[in-house]
């Protein structure tokens, strides 16, 4: 994807790192529309520690250290172990059925489409902004393809779809997980909406509740073996993003790869997703009564910035897209990292003549990220490229760098902090606070401050 183009999507998430590049493709939902007052200070305050931890209020210190307290300390620290241990720091929801759907784009103009019913399902004509299925519906199971207005199944006999728009459901909907759907390679719980196109081609779009939807997602943001507490973040952040994007007006919310979420489905199912999904159901994060855009991404190397220091579209920051400091990120393999010998003359987009005079870094005033970056040509004229953009030019894994020219004027090395674009929560950062003992509302509130975790 092109640099210039900023994606709907607000996470970098730490499942991309089996990836050989770098993301260039994270960006955030344009018009994120958030009102309130901008902070001039920027990152929390609270205890510095020369590791660069903020422990958490309640953390206690290693076994050893009890023989040096006094009593009245242990009684305290008693106090706030019973208070971890009795709290619920995710409140369950409303039961379910009450969730918002998703509407997530499948398949746009496939001329044919297999698709594989397990059980019993219904298809119908549908009418209507809510797809309202029409009369009794086909009854169908077992395997069937899809094409030039046509339902045809194995043994080659065929019928016509019952409209230009159809509803597939499951005949009925009992106890435990919904039945699922093949389509493609992949299957899907929820429904299906089927609408014809010109030329006989179909778009495919899964509608699904919320609560399900997520339970397909969070395993691609964040590995299901990390804590509970940051999976939980990771829940609430992936709900508030799909929040976000709800379309109403139009025939899907979100696409099903990066440019919103990745969603495979029932594939990316696992257990612990669906519990962590469930241990947050309904929660999402809230600033002045409104849903946030929840950025998130992988490593932010020990401090998240300002949302208008990375995106250009953001120009107004807001409590919540302030940053933080203190972040423990550091058992990301990329808290610290460098690329050496990259050839600046082999980059597209470079318009000055080489060899270059310089290479200059501007950074913003705190946590390293890059302002701008400018290039001084052959003949002396000038490039400036802003630090987001830089980080994707130069194939870079964060907009937090220093970089330095070699001799030759073409080649450059780089040494920089984090993986992603810094804003928001950091998913090594949360795992690293779960780890230590935070809760996911604590997590969260860190990483977005001046934010509550509600019901949706
Ligand atoms: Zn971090």
């Amino acid at each position: 994807m092109s640099d210039t183009q900023p994606a709907g999507r607000p996470g970098e998430g730490v499942s991309a790192s089996t990836a050989a590049a770098p993301r260039t493709d994270a960006a955030a939902l344009p018009g994120g529309g958030l009102s309130g007052e901008t902070l001039p200070g920027g990152g929390l305050s609270g205890t510095e520690l020369p590791g660069g931890a903020r422990p958490h209020p309640l953390a206690s210190g290693p076994a050893d250290d009890w023989r040096y307290l006094g009593l009245p300390l242990v009684l305290l620290l008693a106090l706030g172990a019973y208070l971890l241990l009795t709290r619920d720091p995710a409140p369950i929801g409303p039961p379910p059925g009450d969730d918002p759907l998703v509407r997530i784009l499948l398949v746009e103009g496939a001329p044919a489409l297999p698709l594989d019913l397990e059980g019993d399902w219904r298809l119908f004509a549908a009418a209507g902004p809510q797809w309202t299925p029409q009369g009794e519906g086909l009854r169908l199971s077992g395997k069937f393809e899809l094409r030039g207005g046509k339902l045809t199944s194995p043994d080659g006999k065929s019928q016509p779809l019952p409209g230009e728009r159809c509803l597939l459901a499951p005949a009925e909907r009992g106890q435990g997980p919904a039945p699922a759907f093949g389509l493609l390679t992949r299957r899907y719980r929820g429904t299906l909406r089927l609408q014809q196109l010109a030329d006989g081609r179909l778009r495919a779009v899964n509608a699904i509740e919320l609560e399900d939807y997520l339970s397909g997602v969070i395993g691609h943001e964040m590995p299901l073996s990390w804590s509970d507490e940051a999976l939980k973040v990771q829940a609430i952040c992936a709900r508030s993003y799909a929040v976000r994007e709800l379309k109403p007006a139009r025939e899907y919310d979100m696409e099903r790869d990066a440019r919103s979420q990745v969603y495979k489905g029932v594939m990316a199912e696992d257990a612990r997703a669906r519990a962590m999904v469930e241990a947050t159901r309904g929660l999402v994060i809230k600033h002045q009564g409104e849903v946030i855009t929840a950025y998130f991404h992988s490593t932010c190397g020990g401090d998240t910035v300002p949302a208008s220091w990375i995106f250009d579209w953001v120009k107004q920051d807001t409590p919540p897209l302030m940053g933080a400091s203190d972040c423990t990120c550091q058992a990301s393999k990329y808290y610290r990292w460098e690329k050496e010998g990259v050839d600046l003359s082999a980059l597209r987009g470079i318009t000055v003549a080489f060899p270059l005079q310089k290479l200059e870094i501007e950074h913003w005033p705190r946590g390293g990220y890059v302002k701008r970056v400018v290039l001084t040509g052959k003949e002396g004229k000038t490039q400036e490229i802003q630090g987001y953009r830089a980080r994707s030019r130069f194939g870079l894994r964060a907009p937090c760098f220093e970089g330095a020219l070699r001799p030759d004027g073409k080649t450059a090395d780089f040494k920089g902090k984090g993986w992603g674009h810094g804003v928001g929560m950091c998913q090594f950062g949360a795992e690293g606070f779960a780890k230590q003992g935070w809760a996911a509302e604590e997590i969260l509130r860190h990483f977005y401050p001046q934010t509550t975790i509600e019901q949706l």
